[in-house]
C-alpha cells in the first residue's frame, strides 16, 4: 500500500489520501506517550557504556527522544522551497513531546533533516506533497503472509525495514544507506529511537486489504495493490466510528509515559534475535506481521461509506486481546531497542 499508497502508520498519510480531517502533523504512532513508554524501557536496558554514549551522543536519554519522529512532522515546506517547523494552532497538544526540542539547534536540525528527507519520494495527499520522510514510519504487507519480505506489495526501499536499517548503519559508523539522508551518530539515534516503537505496532507493519464488500483481498495474488481496496493501515477501518489505526496508537491508561516494573520485567524476558543486526529488522518485522494476525482474529468488515467498519464475534475479549498484544509489544520494542544499542556499544 505503501509506495502507490503510503499510509502514515501510526496515524498516517492514506487517512489524509482518504480524506479523513487528520491535519500534517497528526502522524504519532503509539501516540507520544507510548514512544515514551519504549524508550524508558530501553533507557533501563542499556549497558553503562551504551548509556553514557547516549548521553554524550543525543544529549538527551531515549524516553525524551522517542517523539522526534513525529515532532518533524511539523516542519513544513514554504512556497520558496525552505522548511520551517510550524504550530498547529488547531493541536496544540502535538506540541507537548516536542517542547525539548524547540530551542533554536534543535529546530534547525529537525528543519535540516526533514529538508534532506523530502524528495527521495513522493509522498501526496491529493496533490500536496507530504515528504518522503513520512513514509518511514509503516510498512503494509497484507496479514495473510507469514512473513517480512521486501518482495511483497505495501513495501518499497523507504519504508519501516528499509529506514530502520539506515540508522543503525549510521550508528555502526557507515555511511546513510540511499535513500535515506541521515546526517550523524545523533539523527540515527533519534530516528531509531522512535521507529523501534513503529516497528511494534501492529497497524504499522501489517495491513487488511478489502473490496467493497468487506472480503479480504490478497495483493499477493493480484499482484497489485489497488487502491479501493487499501485500507490504510487500518485508518480507513473504523470500529465504533473510530479510526481503528489510532486505536491500536493508544497505550494502556495505567502505563503513563514511562515504563512500569511489569513492562521491564517482560522486557527484560524477551529472547534475543539471532544472527546478524543487519537483519534484526526483518525478523522483528515478520513477528509484527504475525501479531498484526493475530490482532484482527475474528474480525469482520462491512461497507461503511468509502471506509469499512470492523466487528468483533467477542468484543470484551477482543479488547483484552489488545491491552496484552500492546504491553507485550512495548516490551518488545524497548528491549530491541536496548539490544541494538547494546550490540553496537557492548
Ligand atoms: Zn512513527
Amino acid at each position: 500500500m505503501f509506495a502507490k499508497f503510503p499510509i502514515l502508520r501510526w496515524y498516517p498519510a492514506l487517512v489524509i489520501l482518504l480524506g479523513l480531517a487528520l491535519g500534517p502533523a497528526s502522524a504519532h504512532a503509539w501516540g507520544y506517550k507510548g514512544h515514551r513508554v519504549v524508550g524508558s524501557i530501553a533507557d533501563q536496558m542499556l549497558t553503562a557504556n551504551a548509556r553514557q554514549q547516549v548521553a554524550h551522543i543525543l544529549g538527551f536519554d531515549l524516553k525524551t527522544a522517542g517523539p522526534w519522529l513525529d515532532c518533524v512532522k511539523s516542519v513544513a515546506r514554504q512556497a520558496d522551497g525552505t522548511f520551517v517547523y510550524t504550530t498547529n494552532p488547531n493541536h496544540p497538544e502535538y506540541e507537548t513531546p516536542c517542547t525539548q526540542f524547540r530551542t533554536a539547534d534543535e529546530q534547525q536540525r529537525m528543519e535540516d533533516y526533514v529538508a534532506r528527507n523530502w524528495t527521495q519520494c513522493s509522498y501526496k495527499a491529493g496533490n500536496v506533497e507530504r515528504g518522503c520522510h513520512n513514509t518511514y514510519h509503516f510498512d503494509d504487507v497484507a496479514i495473510q503472509r507469514d512473513r517480512f519480505d521486501r518482495n511483497y506489495q505495501g513495501t518499497n526501499d523507504h519504508d519501516l525495514v528499509a529506514a530502520t536499517n539506515a540508522t543503525i548503519a549510521v550508528l555502526l559508523g557507515r555511511p546513510s544507506p540511499p535513500p535515506f539522508s541521515i546526517k550523524d551518530k545523533k539523527e540515527a539515534l533519534f530516528v531509531l529511537s522512535h521507529l523501534m516503537g513503529d516497528l511494534h505496532q501492529p497497524m504499522h507493519v501489517g495491513s487488511v486489504y478489502l473490496d467493497k464488500a468487506g472480503n479480504l483481498v490478497d495483493p499477493e495474488v493480484t499482484h497489485t495493490i489497488d487502491p479501493a481496496t487499501e485500507t490504510a493501515g487500518a485508518n480507513s477501518i473504523l470500529d465504533r466510528n473510530r479510526n481503528f489505526h489510532s486505536e491500536w496508537d493508544d497505550i494502556p491508561d495505567d502505563l503513563g509515559e514511562a515504563s512500569t516494573p511489569e513492562l521491564l520485567m517482560a522486557a527484560k524476558a524477551v529472547a534475543a534475535i539471532p544472527g546478524r543486526i543487519e537483519n534484526w529488522s526483518v525478523a522483528w518485522a515478520t513477528d509484527t506481521l504475525l501479531v498484526a494476525q493475530e490482532a484482527f482474529t475474528g474480525a469482520s468488515f462491512a461497507p461503511s461509506g468509502s471506509k469499512w467498519a470492523i466487528t468483533f464475534g467477542d468484543r470484551d475479549a477482543y479488547l483484552r486481546q489488545a491491552d496484552a498484544i500492546k504491553r507485550r509489544q512495548l516490551a518488545k520494542a524497548g528491549a530491541r531497542l536496548a539490544a541494538v544499542l547494546n550490540t553496537i556499544w557492548p
